[in-house]
């Protein structure tokens, strides 16, 4: 299966519907063995979305939901410029501080954006492998109770 094909096709779809001021970015998809399931870089050249090979074995809400998040923090990395932000990812390696601020920053973005469900399910599947979540249960129905109604 190609795999890249399928990614890209998400991407494309997200794009056109959550995600119009990406619309003319360059975002360059690769499967990578990372620490992560999924990260993201912001060159002048264009993005790279970096994705793990676990991706495959996901089901598609799942791999979704993860390229959404991706996305989110591609948004607010343009918004910050190219250079502010590459400054940023030195920090987000070697600092948990500033890592948890991105993480947040991304989660509450997707949240406005209608995905709160999404959000609430990452947290659980978190919680349930006993990782940490940049959020509560309790920010995330905060978050939902400011944006939903
Ligand atoms: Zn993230």
């Amino acid at each position: 299966m190609n795999y890249i094909g399928k990614y890209n096709k998400i991407v494309s779809n997200l794009i056109k519907k959550d995600f119009q001021n990406l619309a003319r970015e360059r975002i360059i998809i690769k499967e990578k063995n990372v620490k992560y399931k999924a990260h993201v870089r912001y060159f002048p050249w264009g993005a790279t979305l970096y994705l793990s090979k676990q991706l495959r074995k996901f089901p598609e809400k799942v791999v979704k939901r993860i390229i959404f998040h991706e996305l989110c923090h591609l948004e607010l990395f343009k918004k910050e410029g190219i250079i502010k932000n590459n400054f940023n990812y030195l920090f987000y390696i070697f600092s948990s501080k500033t890592r948890k601020r991105i993480e947040t920053e991304a989660n509450i973005l997707m949240i406005k954006k209608g995905h709160g469900r999404e959000v609430m399910a990452a947290l659980k599947d978190n919680l349930r492998r006993g990782l940490s979540y940049p959020l509560s249960i309790k920010e995330i129905k905060q978050y939902m109770d400011r944006y939903y109604k």
